[in-house]
């Protein structure tokens, strides 16, 4: 019999209803072995994600403001759940568990994981299979860096003593125990590492929409719906702001090379998005898809006989590295290079970080752009096929879109443009439009 890891997100667990679908959806194929779930999403737009609930007990506590309400909130969910489902599981042991170690100074980490953990619980007793928690398996070394490779060997291990199983996504556990967990979205990586330690033939990841489509369906109504993409092409979407799954869940799954199928739990016969390592490039297919997020600043400096300069990028890196600040991206011209950097990870320091970059590297001249926003315009099709750059230059003038910073990927996969936040999503329909007719 042949392994299918299944992931299902927060609003294909999000309440009683949504979790009797993806019942169905496993029972349907005996193939689904090992499931992962997210904690319970929106059920609603306005709804709250229970992780999100979580998260607010944790900022009650630490501000030493009263959290019982927000907790009874996310406990009541949980209990009708079990009630709607008519399971018999006893969650009143958890809830004071999990009181306890609140009150006891428990870290932000553990709180949130705690959403995953139940829901875990949960559809295990749902599906009668056996709840593997993955604290015990899901490693990360003390400065909490995800160990994958001891992961996978004893995560494997005891995977192997379980012909079925449930197990809770976003989370892992440091050296001494203590919970850690992923970024956010994090349980699409999950779903990814368990593919990977069973060597599943296929990672499917069930999720509210049916595939991956061409732009955020969001921003561009009833954009195409992707059949086929490459890890890399998708790799790049998802770094961009695609957040249907998150970039780190492609490694594990294409290490083994384990196609990735993402699916809607609310279509299930709809066939989804498949990923793997072939690229396609059809004939008129020139973009895959177009994906971007706001917030970022671009500081672009200035130079003269800059190139000859022998190590001015490193002294660049230098300088970034010593605020712990990553650099997304690094376009260069002659004389000009562009630093971008996301907003969240300046934190309030750009003043500093430009007083430091003006006295270590004496440009000729420094201009800031904040509130920038990345789009990233991806497609293997791209690659050796002229005129795409103009069409999209020409795309975002006569929308009225004033371009920062432009940069292509050396793979030739990708053009990154930078614009201001404000034109975020006018800039991502003209791009769309221009090519997708
Ligand atoms: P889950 O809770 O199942 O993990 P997410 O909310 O993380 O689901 O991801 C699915 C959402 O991603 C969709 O509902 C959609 O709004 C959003 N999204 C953004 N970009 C895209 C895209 N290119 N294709 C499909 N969905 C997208
Ligand atoms: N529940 C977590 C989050 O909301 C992880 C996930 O859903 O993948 O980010
Ligand atoms: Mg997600």
């Amino acid at each position: 019999m042949g392994i299918k890891v299944a992931k299902f997100g927060g609003s294909s667990v999000a309440d009683a209803i949504q979790l009797t679908k993806t019942k169905e959806i496993i029972e349907a194929d005996k193939e689904r072995r090992y499931v992962v779930v997210s904690a319970p999403g929106k059920r609603y737009t306005e709804d709250n994600k229970i992780t999100d609930l979580l998260y607010l007990c944790k900022t009650h506590i630490d501000h030493n403001l009263p959290y019982e309400q927000v907790f009874q909130v996310i406990c009541d969910r949980y209990m009708a759940m079990v009630i709607n489902l008519g399971i018999n599981l006893d969650l009143m042991v958890e809830f004071d568990e999990i009181k306890k170690n609140l009150q006891e100074g428990a870290s932000a980490d553990y709180i949130a994981s705690r959403g995953e953990y139940l829901n875990a619980k949960i559809t295990a007793s749902v599906l009668g299979y056996d709840f593997v928690d993955t604290a015990d398996f899901v490693l990360f070394d003390e400065k909490g860096r995800f160990l994958a490779e001891e992961t996978n060997r004893v995560l494997g291990e005891e995977l192997k003593k379980h012909e079925r199983a449930v197990l809770p996504g976003f989370y892992g556990s440091y050296p001494n125990g203590k919970i850690k967990t992923f970024s956010r979205g994090g349980s699409d990586i999950t779903g990814a590492i368990v593919a990977r330690a069973v060597k599943a033939d296929v990672y499917e990841n069930w999720t509210d929409v049916s595939g991956f489509l061409m732009a955020d369906p969001r921003i561009v109504s009833n954009p195409k719906p992707i059949s086929k993409i490459s890890y890399k092409e998708l790799r790049e979407l998802s770094y961009m702001g695609a957040s249907v799954l998150h970039e780190d869940a492609i490694y594990p799954a294409r290490i083994e090379n384990i196609p990735i199928n993402i699916r809607n739990t609310n279509i299930p016969t709809d066939p989804g998005t498949m990923i793997n390592a072939e690229v396609t490039v059809e004939k008129d297919r020139i973009i895959t898809g177009i994906a971007g997020s706001k917030d970022f600043t671009v500081i672009a400096i200035y130079k003269n006989m800059m190139s000859q300069e022998i190590g001015f990028i490193r002294r660049i890196s230098g300088i970034l590295e010593d605020y712990d600040i990553a650099i997304e991206h690094l376009p260069s011209g002659i004389d000009t290079v562009s630093v971008v950097i996301a907003n969240k990870n300046l934190d309030g320091r750009l003043g500093e970080v430009l007083d430091d970059l003006k006295k270590k590297l004496n440009p000729d001249s420094l201009d800031v752009f904040e509130d920038m926003a990345l789009i990233a315009t991806v497609g293997a099709g791209m690659s050796r096929r002229p005129g795409v750059s103009a069409k999209l230059f020409t795309a975002l003038a006569e929308a009225g879109v004033n371009i920062r910073m432009i940069d292509q990927g050396s793979s030739e996969m990708n053009i990154i443009i930078g614009v201001e936040n404000k034109d975020f999503n006018t800039s991502i329909k003209a791009i769309y439009n221009a090519f997708i007719s």
